[in-house]
């Protein structure tokens, strides 16, 4: 039987606007198709072993203080598993540390560990609200979720959009991009929590960490979610 390994990292810490969604979705989608999958949690101290993919969520500045001294202890590996091939998601606050750098409003630079070249700065306004964006990356082209943060993000050199928002702020409110890819490192300012909704992504994912196409699911719930948000008048 195939086996799938997911790393949650810092779950207790990152973890805000049902985050850990994502996954639940990843594990249950390979699980419906009898894929042997583990989910092991990251904590603080802990040593990261080899998985497919690696996934982080949102939280407060507070936690991110913590978890951003200790990603540091984990850069070197983690870029390695980056330039081997493996796959991760990052949510909001999460996403904001793959980059160099979070600057808050008060206190130092939170340092980020760089698997996406990409930084952010506080901003003065608070971006809340529903997003959909145009991608290309997956079919149909539309993902959908929910922002809430004060981030600006902006990425540089090869790293690039995962699309470009149709409704919300996206990365920063000014150049219409929203989220992040470089290899398979991928960021997103879309909580929802994100996967739920978007199935075809999360099959994207899982097929990126297992190296091959997966049979289709019946995603009529899931698709239903998912138009909803896009027909809804803003
Ligand atoms: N604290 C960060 C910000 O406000 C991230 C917030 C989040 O993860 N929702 O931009």
């Amino acid at each position: 039987m195939k086996q799938l390994k997911i790393a949650h990292l810092y779950p207790k810490l990152l973890n805000i606007y049902g985050d850990g969604g994502n996954v639940l979705t990843l594990k249950m989608r390979a699980k419906w198709r009898n894929i042997d999958v583990i989910v092991d949690e990251i904590n603080p101290g802990d040593v990261i072993k080899e998985h497919d993919i690696y996934f982080i969520g949102g939280g407060q500045d507070l936690q991110q203080i913590e978890v951003s001294k200790e990603l540091q202890f984990q850069k070197k590996f983690l870029t390695q598993e980056r330039d081997r091939g493996a796959v991760f998601l990052g949510i909001c606050g999460g996403y904001q540390l793959f980059g160099h750098y979070y600057q808050p409003h008060n206190g130092d630079k939170l340092m980020g560990i760089s698997l996406l070249d990409a930084y952010t700065v506080a901003g003065n306004k608070r971006f809340i609200g529903n997003v959909t964006v145009q991608t290309d990356i997956v079919e149909p082209n539309t993902l959908v979720g929910f922002e809430n943060h004060s981030g600006l993000t902006y990425l540089k050199g090869d790293t690039k959009p995962i699309g470009n928002v149709t409704t919300g702020n996206g990365n920063n409110g000014t150049d219409k991009s929203e989220g992040a890819r470089y290899k398979n490192v991928f960021g997103t300012y879309m909580h929802g929590s994100f996967l739920p909704k978007n199935p075809h992504f999360a099959d994207y994912l899982l097929e990126l960490a297992l190296g091959e196409k997966l049979e289709n699911l019946n995603d009529k719930i899931e698709n239903c979610a998912h138009n909803a948000l896009i027909s809804k008048k803003y």
